[in-house]
């Protein structure tokens, strides 16, 4: 099986070491519109060769796009339009907006849109790594849209990794990822800009950071070239949910000026309910 990866980066990378471990894929092309990381990708041995986009379809089975999401919405109908039975998916965080892009297309069937849950706040070749998706949860979305034999084979990708296959419609998913994923890097945005306005002396922030610290900040790692399409592309879910953040803060805030630690002591043993459904 030849698969080609366009957007090599920490998703499609470590797609791709995967892939080749576990020997689903036999070569792996490489499609970025960056010369640097296509060099990088190759000297880490993520990608067999680099190619043009053209090229690389014609020598492929599978296209994958991993690129920021709103790079995808100008290349699955460039590619819709040139695919023959290869197979196009993408890995991207939002879906409304590019399914409904393509939903006439006459060669949509070709097309699995799926979302693997698991990254770092790395990006970038340099950030691949084995292992990342093992065991966890992939979204195939809008999957009655695709063809049988591309949607089996979409499967057993995942699969073979391993990975648990859940199915969502493609509004159900952007809903669902605005509460569980999308929220919590605004959040930790905002936490850190926080740290950072009132506390100007960087070598304090370095010395007391402890673990609590360190893991509610780490997504504002993340890089701005692939939140700020996502932010775009699901903006109303996540400010529906963002509003509900805001509240809570607010509940947090109004107990501690009222000095009601009573309540306050409630409000916290409530969050701790999350336990039930994250150990
Ligand atoms: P990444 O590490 O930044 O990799 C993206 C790569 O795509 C970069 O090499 C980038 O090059 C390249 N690129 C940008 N525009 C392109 C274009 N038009 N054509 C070809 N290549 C292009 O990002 P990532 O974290 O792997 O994310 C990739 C996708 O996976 C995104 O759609 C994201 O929503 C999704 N995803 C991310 C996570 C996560 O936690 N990171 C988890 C699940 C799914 P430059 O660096 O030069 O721009």
């Amino acid at each position: 099986m030849t698969i080609s990866i366009v957007g090599i980066g920490l998703i499609g990378g470590s797609l791709a070491i995967t892939l080749k471990e576990n020997g689903f894929a036999h070569r792996i092309i490489g499609v970025d519109t960056s010369q640097e990381n296509l060099e990088k990708a190759i000297r880490r041995r993520l990608i067999d060769e680099s190619m043009r986009l053209e090229a690389a379809l014609e020598a492929s089975d599978i296209v994958m796009l991993s690129t920021p999401v709103d790079a995808m919405k100008e290349l699955l109908p460039w590619l819709l339009d040139r695919v023959d039975q290869q197979i196009i998916m993408d890995v991207g965080s939002t879906k409304e907006q590019l399914l409904k892009l393509v939903a006439r297309h006459p060669k949509r069937g070709r097309f699995v849109a799926t979302h693997p849950m698991a990254g770092t706040e790395y990006s970038g070749p340099e950030a691949a790594i084995p292992n990342l998706f093992d065991d966890k949860c992939t979204v195939l979305v809008d999957t009655e849209m695709c063809d049988t034999d591309a949607l089996e084979k979409i499967e057993n990708l995942y699969r073979s990794i391993p990975m648990r296959i859940v199915t969502l419609d493609s509004k159900s998913h952007d809903i669902h990822t605005a509460y569980v994923s999308h929220i919590s890097h605004i959040s930790s945005f905002a936490l850190a800009l926080t740290v950072l306005a009132k506390e100007k002396d960087e070598d304090r922030i370095f010395e007391l950071a402890s673990g609590g610290f360190s893991s509610t900040v780490r997504l504002a790692k993340s890089s701005p070239d692939m939140w700020a399409p996502i932010f775009r592309q699901n903006r109303d879910n996540v400010l529906d949910v963002l509003d509900e953040h805001i509240n809570q803060l607010a509940r947090f805030r109004s107990l501690l000026i009222k000095k009601d630690f009573e309540q306050f002591y409630e409000l916290m043993k409530e969050a701790n309910q999350i336990k039930k459904i994250i150990k």
